[in-house]
């Protein structure tokens, strides 16, 4: 596929037009902000510097990459070519029917329809189309430079057809599709989250500090990042959007979100992204610092 739209320049949307346009495909990113926009330029931008300098890219490469890219503030004009859409806009349901009708409506008809959804029912979503077979979820994992797995996620209705080019397509880009089925949070995050909260409630009981419960996940499983600096990563307030779609898909009250994650979002903690979160992030500064607010208990 020649044209591709991302909409949403976030942490995933950046991560996305990246690994296309670096894969020779002409992408038109769209945000409704132009400061998301800039800043997912420059953010790719230093990517591939960062791959330049380890000798994954060349120069030219590069500049080919950023000659792939275009940047919208409006969806009408980026989707009239596309032959797939990959939509990476804030994790609201409200937000992602509102955009995947707008597609509908302005994309061709024969294009395919993902979307980069942590959680939210890829059935639900296409059942707001006039083309349900052609939406899918394509769930990229952050960062999407670097990390190798899409999840792809049929939905009730999607077809064989389009979920066989989303695998190929997804190969094509050096990743590894894995196909799952469409319920609350797939597969990766009904597994992730619940562990998160879990992490964020003994925190919240005082059984131990930020970085005492990072510290036994790491060494003790394995694990390359505890699961609060993780949170952090992933942002607080998708987190809590993740929780809270596993809690009214399952209506299972295991998974209601812990009130210290509910807090930090409606203070606006939303961890790396704002600055703050479990651990305080500053440019520049790459050792994990504890937050003011947890300082008393590590
Ligand atoms: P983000 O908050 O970093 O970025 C979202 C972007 O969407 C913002 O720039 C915002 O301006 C833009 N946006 C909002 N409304 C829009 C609209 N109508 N049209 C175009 N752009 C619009 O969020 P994110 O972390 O990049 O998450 C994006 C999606 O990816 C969510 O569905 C999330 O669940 C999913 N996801 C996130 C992660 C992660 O680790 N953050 C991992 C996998 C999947």
């Amino acid at each position: 596929m020649k044209h591709v739209t991302v909409i949403g320049a976030g942490t995933m949307g950046n991560g996305i037009a990246h690994v296309f346009a670096m894969n020779g495909h002409k992408v038109n990113l769209v945000d409704v902000s132009q400061d998301a926009l800039d800043t997912a330029i420059a953010t790719i931008s230093k990517n591939l510097d960062r791959m330049v300098a380890k000798g994954f890219l060349t120069e030219d490469g590069k500049t080919a990459t950023l000659s792939n890219l275009s940047t919208f503030t409006e969806l009408n004009a980026a989707v009239k070519e596309a032959e797939i859409v990959v939509e990476a806009a804030t994790e609201n349901v409200d937000l992602k029917l509102k955009i995947f009708r707008q597609m509908d409506e302005l994309a061709p008809s024969k294009a395919i329809l993902a979307t980069n959804t942590s959680s939210i029912s890829i059935t639900k979503i296409a059942a707001v189309t006039n083309r349900p077979s052609q939406v899918i979820g394509m769930h990229f994992m952050n960062p999407v430079p670097v990390m190798k797995l899409v999840e792809v996620i049929r939905g009730y209705a999607t077809s064989n057809e389009v979920t066989q080019k989303v695998m190929e397509m997804s190969r094509a880009l050096g990743k590894i599709p894995v196909e799952v089925n469409d319920y609350p949070g797939f597969v990766a995050n009904r597994i992730l989250m619940p562990m998160v909260n879990e992490a964020i409630y003994t925190l919240y009981e005082g059984v131990a500090g930020v970085e005492e419960i990072d510290t036994v996940m790491k060494l003790g499983m394995a694990h390359p990042m505890g699961p609060l600096q993780l949170a952090d990563f992933i942002g607080l307030d998708v987190c809590l959007a993740i929780l809270r779609v596993l809690q009214d898909g399952f209506g299972n009250p295991k998974y209601a979100p812990c009130p210290l994650l509910v807090n930090m979002v409606t203070a606006g903690r939303l961890g790396v992204k704002s600055g703050e979160g479990f651990y305080f992030y500053q440019p520049g500064i790459k050792e994990l610092v504890v937050a003011e607010n947890f300082k008393q208990l590590n």
